[in-house]
């Protein structure tokens, strides 16, 4: 038993604040301890990639500060605090911070470590320091700082990020370029058709698609920045805007020594391998899926919050689609597990796209939905077969 040892938090990202928030309900009394390495602001960040079209600068997306934050969930809440290591013999924490290092004990721990932007790949030439990368409200506020006065942008990466970029962007009066390694707009999530359907609307407001090649080399170019793609061609940009995927955050939990696997590993109750550690979130792979938004991290909140309020509780998924955030064309997507065998039957016309993806026999395990085709959403949700139901 953990007696009044606190509940430790590490994380004051959506997942380590709403699992915090759904704990509280059910427990007013046991010590919360949240401690994260940046400044604990609450805020929505799936906002990130849709503000400027709403006129919302990174100060206004701050939602909550750290310091109401730990008033109302009556928490202790550590700001500008890395854990560098868990001690699972003793359940003590080793925290560093400007002020030097110290050691906390642990009733019980989770992690909410969030997912690191993917290292980039090679890319030449002496531009990089106005090529960025948007992972959190300070990336963010960086990017922005950057843009004051500039017109043109370069996207590296056009999955669901960099298409939402694009989208904000080019309302936004940016004149914007989006290079991607495969064929058309969220390839890894979406059919052919689907994908040129969206790109088709970006392309009509402006943004232009480069398909199938490669950024080379980023040069410094006067006051602007030069790209050299891998077919030949050259572009013209004041910034680069790099959204080239996301990698779990499991460094801490791997030399801690829990079973990591692409994510940190956690059953159904978002336990560890390590009885009194639990993960949830996009650091957290849970039994074998990770996913990176927010439907399956609420899902995890809500579960974990009863697990150690004392109610063991597993998490189930059910149907999540995910609606695209680009509204020049309206994308709704609930991708088929990867080793899903089956494949897309197309439903296409100017209006929009419905694609749904089944087995041989009839079942849906997954589609995607453009345009006017998005009002199909609950139908097929009702009809589709849950991930981890
Ligand atoms: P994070 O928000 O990354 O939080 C991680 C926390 O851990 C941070 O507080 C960090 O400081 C802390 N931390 C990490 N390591 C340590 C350490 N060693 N010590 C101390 N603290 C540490 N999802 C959707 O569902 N819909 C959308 O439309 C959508 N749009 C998005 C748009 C953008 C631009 C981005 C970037 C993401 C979007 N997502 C969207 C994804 C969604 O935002 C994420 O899934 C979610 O925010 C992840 O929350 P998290 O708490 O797991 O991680």
């Amino acid at each position: 038993d953990s007696g009044e040892e606190p509940l430790v938090i590490v994380g004051t990202g959506l997942a380590g604040y709403n699992l915090a928030r759904e704990f509280r309900k059910l427990d007013q009394s046991t010590p919360l301890l949240l401690i994260t390495g940046d400044d604990g602001t609450f805020y929505s960040k799936p906002l990130l990639s849709a503000s400027l079209a709403h006129g919302k600068t990174p100060q206004q997306l701050a939602g909550t500060s750290a310091e109401e934050m730990a008033r109302e969930l009556n928490a202790e809440i550590l700001v500008f605090t890395q854990v560098t290591a868990i001690h699972t013999g003793s359940r003590t924490l080793t925290l560093t911070s400007d002020n030097g290092s110290a050691e906390v004990r642990y009733g019980r721990l989770v992690l909410a470590t969030g997912a690191s932007c993917r290292p980039l790949p090679p890319i030449g030439g002496d531009g990089h320091a106005r090529l960025f990368r948007i992972n959190n409200l300070a990336d963010y506020h960086r990017f922005r700082t950057a843009l004051v006065g500039r017109k043109r942008v370069l996207l590296l990466g056009a999955g669901l990020i960099g298409c939402e970029f694009a989208n904000d962007l080019t309302q936004s009066g940016y004149q914007v370029e989006m290079v991607d390694t495969l064929g058309w707009p969220l390839a890894t999530l979406l059919p052919e058709a689907a994908g040129r359907d969206l790109q088709r609307a970006l392309e009509s407001e402006g943004v232009r698609f480069h398909g199938n090649t490669r950024v080379l080399r980023l040069d410094r170019n006067g006051n602007s920045i030069r790209a050299y793609l891998d077919n030949g061609e050259q572009l013209e940009a004041h910034l680069a805007l790099a959204a080239l995927g996301l990698s779990a955050n499991t460094s801490l939990a791997a030399a801690a020594g829990l079973q990591v696997a692409r994510g940190i590993a956690v059953d159904r109750y978002l336990r560890t391998s390590d009885a009194n550690i639990f993960a949830l979130g996009d650091c957290a792979e849970v039994e074998g899926n990770l996913l990176y938004f927010v439907a399956p991290l609420m899902a995890c909140a809500r579960a974990l919050a009863k697990t150690l309020a004392g109610t063991p509780t597993p998490v189930r998924y059910g149907v999540m689609p995910l609606a695209v955030k680009t509204t020049l064309r309206p994308v709704t997507i609930c991708p088929p597990p990867a080793e899903a065998e089956g494949k897309w039957h197309i439903d296409s016309n100017e209006r929009g796209v419905r694609a749904e993806f089944r087995t041989e026999a009839g079942q849906l395990l997954g589609f995607a939905l453009t345009g006017a085709a998005i009002a199909a959403r609950d139908d097929l949700a009702a009809e589709c077969v849950p991930v981890m139901g």
